[in-house]
This record gives C-alpha cells, sequence and structure tokens, in this order.
C-alpha cells in the first residue's frame, strides 16, 4: 500500500476507553484516517493507578484526560490479618477521564462518534457498522470501514472466539454518600472475598466487594445491599468511608473474570484492552495492560494494511504479547491472593491455584541466553530482528539504550577462557570503555553473565 493509499485507509474504533483511545492516536500518528465509535460508560467508577500508570497514559499522549487527576491520595491495605499504610495511589473518575480522552481525540484531528455501537457486519469491502444515538432507533447510521479496532472492554462480544477463563467473579459496587473529605482509598480481604473502597472530594464513597460467583451465594437483589453491608461492617479499614455516610443508589454488578482472547488479532481486525485481555481487578493494573495492548497494536495494524505479506509475523508479535501479558499478571494476581493464608474456601483455594503453578519469573542464568530471529517494532511496523531470549524473557530483547544485544550476547559466547567480558566487547564492538564497563555491569546484574566468586 503507497502512502496515498494508507491515508485512505479507514480505520473503526469501536470504544473509546484508554485502549481505544491510545489505539487511535497511534494510529493517527502513522497517519491513518480514525474514526472512534463511543458512549459514556452507564456507571460512576473510580479506580486507582499508580505513578506509572500515570505516566504510560502521558506517553500515550493523553493531556486533557489529566486535566483534572487529583493528587496521589493514601492507600491502606489489609491482607492476611496486617495492615499497612504506608502506600499511595492516584485516584481517576472514570467518567471524567473517558470524558478527556473524546477531547484529547478530537484535539489530534480523530473523528469521534457518540452513540452506540449496535451491530457490526464484515462484508467484502470490510465491515458495515450501524450505529444508534442511546434509545433512539430512528438515528441509526451505518458506517463503513475497512479495518475494525475492538475495543470496547469487558462488553466486546465473544464474537465465537476462542477464550480462557479464570474463575467467574463478580464485583458489587455500592454508592454511599457523606461530606466532602480528603480522598483516600482501602483495599482488605474477608472470608469471601475481597473489598476495595475509596472516597472522593466531593463525599462520595465508592464501595466494592469482589464475590466468586458459583460459591459466593448471593442473596437476590432486594437483600443484596443489606449482605454487603453486613460485610463492610465487619471491615476494619472500611470505618472512615461508612462514617457520617449513608447508602445512596443501587448496587452496580461489574464482571471482574479474568478472560484471555485466544485469538486477538486476524487479518483486518484487531482486539485491544480488556476486549483482547481482562485482568482481575486485584491487580490494579486494568488500565496498564489496557495501554499495554493499545501502544503496540498501531505497529500491527500498520504492517496489516501495508505488509499483508509479513501478517503472519504481525499477527505472531501481537498474540505472543497479548498471552505474556495475560500470564503475567495472572501470576502476580494467585501470588497475592496466596499470601492472604487464613481461609480454604472456594474463593481463596481456586484464584491461589490459577492459572498455574509456575513461578511469577525464572532464574536467568547465562546458558539459557539464545540469539532467535523474532518479531519486533521497527518505524512503525512490525519486522524479524536478531534479538536475544532468556528464561524470563522469551519474547526477546533487541536493544538496551540503544545498543543491539544480540552481538553482545555472540560476542561474549565466543570469547577466549582469559578475556575479560569488558576487553571482549570494547574489542569485538568497538565499545568506548565506559560504555563496555556500564554494560558489563548491567550484564551480571542481570544474571547475563556468571558472577565471579
Ligand atoms: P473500557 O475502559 O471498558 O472502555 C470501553 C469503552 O467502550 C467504554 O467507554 C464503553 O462505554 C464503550 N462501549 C462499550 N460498549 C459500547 C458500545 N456498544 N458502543 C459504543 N461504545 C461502547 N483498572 C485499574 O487500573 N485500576 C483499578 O482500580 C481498576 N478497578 C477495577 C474494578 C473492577 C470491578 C473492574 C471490573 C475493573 C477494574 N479495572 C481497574 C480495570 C479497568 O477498568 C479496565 O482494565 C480498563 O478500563 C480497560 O480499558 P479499555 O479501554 O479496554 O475498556
Amino acid at each position: 500500500m503507497t502512502r496515498d493509499q494508507q491515508s485512505m485507509a479507514k480505520i473503526v474504533v469501536l470504544g473509546g476507553g484508554p485502549a481505544g483511545g491510545a489505539t487511535a492516536l497511534g494510529l493517527k500518528k502513522l497517519g491513518y484516517q480514525v474514526t472512534v465509535i463511543t458512549q459514556p460508560r452507564p456507571f460512576k467508577a473510580v479506580e486507582g493507578i499508580s505513578e506509572r500508570v500515570l505516566e504510560g497514559l502521558r506517553n500515550a499522549g493523553f493531556q486533557q484526560a489529566l486535566a483534572n487527576l487529583p493528587a496521589a491520595s493514601p492507600r491502606m491495605a489489609s491482607w492476611n490479618g496486617e495492615t499497612n499504610s504506608a502506600n499511595t495511589e492516584r485516584l481517576v473518575n472514570r467518567s471524567e477521564l473517558d470524558r478527556g480522552i473524546g477531547l484529547d481525540l478530537q484535539a489530534a484531528g480523530v473523528t469521534v462518534i457518540d452513540g452506540r455501537v449496535d451491530r457490526v457486519n464484515p462484508n467484502d469491502d470490510g465491515y458495515a457498522i450501524s450505529v444508534k444515538a442511546d434509545g433512539d432507533v430512528a438515528v441509526a447510521q451505518l458506517i463503513t470501514t475497512d479495518f475494525l479496532v475492538e475495543a470496547r472492554g469487558r462488553s466486546a462480544p465473544g464474537a465465537g472466539l476462542e477464550r480462557l477463563r479464570g474463575s467467574e467473579t463478580v464485583s458489587l459496587l455500592q454508592y454511599w454518600q457523606g461530606a466532602p473529605c480528603q480522598p483516600q482509598s482501602a483495599a482488605e480481604s474477608f472470608q469471601d472475598g475481597w473489598a476495595w473502597m475509596a472516597a472522593w472530594s466531593d463525599g462520595t464513597r465508592y464501595l466494592q466487594l469482589t464475590f466468586d460467583v458459583a460459591s459466593a451465594n448471593l442473596p437476590d437483589k432486594s437483600q443484596l445491599i443489606d449482605h454487603c453491608n453486613r460485610i463492610l461492617r465487619t471491615l476494619s479499614s472500611a470505618e472512615p468511608f461508612l462514617d457520617s455516610a449513608e447508602p445512596s443508589g443501587i448496587i452496580h454488578a461489574r464482571t471482574s473474570t479474568p478472560i484471555l482472547c485466544r485469538e486477538a488479532v486476524g487479518g483486518n481486525w484487531i482486539r485491544v484492552g480488556d476486549a483482547a485481555m481482562a485482568v482481575d481487578p486485584l491487580s490494579g493494573n486494568g488500565i496498564f495492560q489496557a495501554l499495554s495492548s493499545a501502544l503496540q497494536a498501531p505497529a500491527v495494524i500498520n504492517t496489516l494494511l501495508q505488509q499483508p505479506e509479513n501478517a503472519p509475523l504481525a499477527k505472531q508479535f501481537y498474540q505472543q504479547r497479548v498471552d505474556h501479558l495475560f500470564y503475567r499478571f495472572a501470576r502476580i494476581g494467585r501470588d497475592f491472593y496466596a499470601s492472604e493464608a487464613r481461609w480454604d474456601n472456594p474463593f481463596w483455594v481456586t484464584r491461589r491455584n490459577w492459572p498455574d503453578s509456575e513461578p511469577l519469573h525464572q532464574e536467568t542464568d547465562p546458558a539459557s541466553l539464545k540469539v532467535e530471529t523474532l518479531p519486533v517494532v521497527s518505524n512503525g511496523l512490525i519486522t524479524a530482528q536478531e534479538v536475544v531470549t532468556t528464561n524470563d524473557q522469551p519474547l526477546g530483547i533487541w536493544h538496551l539504550n540503544g545498543l543491539a544485544m544480540a552481538p553482545v550476547v555472540r560476542a561474549l559466547q565466543q570469547r577466549a577462557a582469559d578475556e575479560s567480558p569488558q576487553d571482549c566487547l570494547q574489542q569485538t564492538l568497538g565499545l568506548a570503555p565506559s560504555t563496555a564497563e556500564g554494560l558489563t555491569r548491567w550484564l551480571y546484574q542481570n544474571s547475563w553473565l556468571a558472577s565471579v566468586r
């Protein structure tokens, strides 16, 4: 595809959350004409993010979305009978974040359509999408596209694709209202699950209890609020959230089952964010993982459209990363559940043992280093390059601070027994002494070189 044809290729993104937004901005930078179709989420939610995630959102190009983010606030964690109040997190009002994402998209020249995606029908030229303004059948419009990005989060239809699911999990979100206060949050485990609570400066409290769907024996709707409130009153860290506050409104149920889409990319479509893989909210990393896939998607799409001969490589690149990230977060969650040892009911036992018993990190040793040809991102496209894989980095490392690592490993593997690694790197690769010294230190620290006793 030539540059002119590329700018003609129409790409539609369904869903304007962090993943759809970041993918659209990335595609725009590559010169594509992008339309995002999205509707506001139907309920109020507050979520917590770390400074690292905030940085990721900034790097993705969001500005207005982050303009009104409050400063970091205290976060208390009560787990396995121990309480820790050393941490902080940024509380994010999701409606405001998503609205800001829409403004950032418009400022970047992305067309944003406010409406509900009703039907998506594949045809010979791509897709025909029917969009409705909420509740108004009369204004249904038909949009056609060459390439489809599915970013409707957990609401994205399964589309008959193979998916791996963890234990079915539901989070019940309840709002309480109290006097305006300092923002804060807390997480606490209890016998049948765990709670996350947040207080927003206007006095709204977001109280979220997470349960196992199969074993929680939740009462029917009319009794649910009382059931949740009985649990909340047993939690030591809930007190500041309930004090002088009253329940307001109904309970909102959010599915929080971990789900991995085994086929996240095709020839003219891709799934990003929660639509590709949705992690357990215990990890507190949902937005981070949504961004991770969204930041990789534009180069994958660019390759599928411009170099269809490299489609298998692009698909391999994307699916391997989605799988890898999903398992990483699933194992982080598993180890965190395992650190709560007080209960042995189905909620805890299933989550302590899922997805597998593989360690989170594999030990790296110099003998495990291999030079392999694998897909990487280069100049907005996926290409095959020589990278270094280790036990712990099966997807490979191409560059470190701009230095290709495959020649480094080759040089070290071929060096004479009496030659020091630093001398070898200086001689063979012509590195400056200070660069070779810094690199050698990194290689020892990361077990790419066996430490000398
Ligand atoms: P979403 O953010 O869900 O965005 C999808 C967008 O598509 C929405 O705007 C939606 O309204 C729109 N949409 C959906 N259907 C349609 C349609 N038919 N037509 C048009 N538009 C549509 N992550 C954290 O980082 N920190 C947390 O504290 C945290 N807490 C969580 C608690 C719970 C209970 C759950 C379930 C998740 C939590 N997450 C948290 C995860 C986080 O919400 C998601 O991982 C993240 O929002 C995924 O981003 P996304 O862009 O893929 O999807």
